[in-house]
């Protein structure tokens, strides 16, 4: 066994138990060191150099642990003495009942007196040995603080008892020493522990008393809370703000709820920004110090701004569900609309979707007969093979794919071809999520085709009917023109004979006319009266034959181009006068006033053929008259130089025109009254010849008319007449 002391004790010199002796190891030891092990170790070293003791041990109660511990030892194995614990709760036990004993107690390895059980043997390696209280006062019946145990059985002598004297109150100096030194150590520990724990706390903590004076922060209160002298005037005021919020809501806290969290906003000192804090106060009772009331500040800016970015996307997450929500339902609506079938299905072709008239072609009701059910299960699988044809990427790559299906009514088994187009709906990654199908109903195109067919036949034959029928036309045309120029031929030949006639009916006539004029005149001598009146009978219908041939000469001349054109200058307000005188003897049997207006200022002097002009004026007048019975007729002439235009309208208060007779009236032998019975003489060809002429003029003729109301005829000239 190796002896080795348990701490390396300076060595005193060698001596003797002498008085000298035992000071030397009160002076080098006892009264300068304040370790207990240290002590107790040159306690025993000094047993085993001047009492002959090699070896021992001192042991130590332990109180709170109630054991019995090693402290010290000589002539055993350090480890053992430092390992040793032996329990105080078995008062049977010999060492525990050593310890209340007044004098040594003899322990014998193995089978003692004492019982002992292997404590002293385990550190001794067995055979006897003693355990001797170290009881610092003289009181016996006190418990012993420890135990000094040594090998074999010993004799107390003098220098052994001082020893144990000695050891004993320099055991329990230090102990109460000891006490009050680490119970001082082990309050600042503590302390030092507490604000190592509240500091290490990220949330700020203050201890404050009733009066709101601040008496523990830890760190990050502190941090907004106190500011010393020297910091920034900006930290400091933020700092004495925070106090005030503080305060505040400190007394709230009181007034109202204490240990209810309420939030409060601080600044931070640091950079003046916002802190939103939610405080939780709580009031504690301390028998020393009083009340006060702990404060735990949680910092929840991040929290609330999380808290509002939550709210905020769950507002915009409720608004883009609303949104896709009525999108869905507007799709439906749609789907629902549309008059052709629509199916939706998915990557797998199974259907997830499809409208009412969809329906009724791929559903079919439990009760429907077995030949809708099986027409439905063909549609279904004509269906599902063009499907699967666009998923396996039939008909080349593309997103859309067509194709006809020979689907069937399930009601009335009535094929209906369709044209399916089906599309892809891929994802943005390019994922295939949906293939949207329509089917489009082909019969009525079908129809269309056919009709189309039809029709286009019926055109060609009405194409080559109206061919055939141009063709005829243009026959037609060709012989209507031929009979046109014979006709114009004709009609020539008719007015160059009636020209003729004229010409030969007028010689005579002119004869007899002569003939009866010189009778009248007495020429043959006087005649009786009965004669003289049928010789005035036959010159009266003479003449009127006369103008008649005159007239159907001027048709004639006109027709045939025969009308020569003599243009002259002359004045319209002459020509008026000299109608007038002309038709004089007229005028006064009518017995009606004619009064001229003749043009203002200068003269209306024209460039025309004056003959013509005048022989339409005559014309107009001679119809006013005759068909004027009361009243009276007016001529007027009027002349726009800047047009150069003039005009002369007679206007009477006869019988009128019918505005449905204006235009007859104007064509060749045509009369208001045309019957045999008519009350007014004439030819009917007036009219006609005064149209030609003023159209041969350059001019026109315009009728003002109505039934019982007077008429008026104006003529327009150009005041230069065309060449
Ligand atoms: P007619 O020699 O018969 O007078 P016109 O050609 O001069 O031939 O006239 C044709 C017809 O126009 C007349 O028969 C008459 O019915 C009608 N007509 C012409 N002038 C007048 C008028 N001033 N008032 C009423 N009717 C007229």
């Amino acid at each position: 066994m190796t002896q080795l002391s348990v701490r390396s004790v300076p060595r005193a010199p060698a001596a003797t138990a002498t008085p000298s002796s035992r000071l030397e190891l009160l002076e080098y030891y006892l009264a300068h060191h304040d370790d207990l092990a240290l002590c107790a170790q040159a306690s025993l070293e000094w047993l085993a150099r001047h009492a002959g003791v090699k070896r021992s041990i001192c042991l130590i109660v332990d109180a709170e642990s109630s054991l019995l511990a090693g402290l010290a030892g000589t002539g055993v194995r350090t480890e053992d003495v430092e390992l040793f614990s032996w329990p105080l709760s078995d008062p049977r036990d010999p060492l525990v009942a050593a310890l209340s004993h007044t004098g040594p107690t003899a322990l014998r390895g193995g089978r003692t007196n004492g019982e002992d059980r292997g404590a002293s043997s385990t550190l001794f390696g067995g055979g006897s040995s003693t355990a001797i209280p170290l009881r610092p006062g003289r009181a016996s019946d006190e418990t012993a603080i420890g135990l000094l145990l040594v090998k074999a059985a010993i004799v107390l002598t003098p220098d052994v008892a001082w020893l144990v004297t000695v050891l004993s109150q320099k055991i329990d100096q230090i102990r109460g020493r000891g006490s009050l030194a680490e119970e001082a150590r082990r309050l600042r520990r503590e302390r030092a522990l507490f604000f190592t724990i509240i500091n290490s706390v990220t949330d700020p903590i203050l201890l404050t008393d009733t009066e709101g004076r601040l008496i523990v922060a830890n760190a990050r209160a502190e941090k907004l809370f106190a500011a010393s002298e020297e910091e920034s005037e900006g930290r400091r005021r933020a700092v004495e703000l925070n106090n005030m919020l503080f305060s505040a809501a400190l007394s709230r806290t009181a007034v109202e709820t204490p240990s209810e969290a309420r939030e409060l906003l601080l600044v931070d000192p640091s950079d003046g920004s916002d802190l939103l804090f939610e405080v939780l106060s709580s009031t504690v009772e301390d028998p020393r110090e009083g009340t006060g009331i702990v404060s735990v500040l949680r910092n929840i800016t991040d929290l609330r701004r999380a808290t509002e970015q939550i709210e905020e996307n769950y507002q915009k997450l409720r608004v883009a569900e609303a949104a896709a929500r009525a999108e869905r339902d507007r799709l439906n609506l749609i789907i629902d609309s549309v008059a052709d079938p629509i199916i939706v299905t998915d990557q797998g072709g199974a259907t997830v979707l499809m409208n009412a008239p969809a329906e009724e072609l791929f559903t079919v009701s439990m009760t429907a007969d077995d030949t809708a059910q099986r027409t439905v299960q063909a549609n279904d699988a004509h269906f599902s093979s063009f499907i699967s044809g666009l998923l396996l990427g039939e008909g080349g790559p593309g997103e859309i794919r067509r194709g006809e299906i020979g689907l069937m009514n399930p009601q009335t088994s009535e094929p209906i071809p369709v044209e399916a187009i089906a599309g892809k709906v891929l994802t943005e990654t390019g994922e295939l999520t949906a293939v949207v199908t329509i089917l489009h109903d082909r019969r009525e195109a079908l129809e269309r085709a056919r009709l189309y067919e039809q029709l286009k036949s019926a055109s060609d034959e009405l194409q080559m009917r109206v061919q055939s029928a141009t063709a005829e036309l243009a026959t037609q045309n060709e012989l209507l023109r031929r009979q046109a120029i014979e006709l114009e031929q004709a009609s020539r030949l008719k007015s160059q004979f009636l020209a003729n006639m004229s010409h030969e009916f007028r010689t005579p006539l002119n004869a007899i006319l002569g003939y009866t004029h010189m009778l009248l005149q007495g020429v043959g001598g006087e005649l009786p009266a009965n004669v003289r009146r049928q010789l005035q009978r036959i010159d009266s219908n003479g003449r009127h034959l006369l103008t008649i041939i005159n007239e159907i000469l001027d048709i004639t001349r006109i027709e045939a181009g025969k009308m020569p054109m003599q243009i002259t200058e002359f004045d319209l307000n002459e020509i008026v006068q000299e109608v007038m005188t002309e038709l004089d003897p007229v005028i006064t049997r009518s017995r009606l006033a004619v009064m001229p207006r003749l043009a203002a200022a200068s003269s209306p002097v024209v460039q025309s053929d004056r003959q013509k002009v005048k022989q339409i004026v005559v014309n107009l007048l001679s119809n006013a008259l005759k068909f004027t019975h009361q009243g009276g007729v007016e001529i007027a002439v009027e002349y726009v130089p800047e047009e150069r235009a003039a005009s002369i309208s007679v206007t009477d208060t006869g019988i009128g025109i019918a505005p449905e007779h204006h235009d007859k009236i104007f064509e060749d032998f045509r009369q208001v009254d045309d019957s045999p019975s008519r009350q007014y003489g004439g030819t009917g060809l007036g009219l006609a010849i005064c149209r030609r002429l003023a159209s041969a003029l350059g001019g026109r003729i315009v009728l003002r008319s109505n039934l019982g109301e007077g008429s008026t005829f104006t003529l327009t000239i150009p005041a230069d007449a065309p060449q």
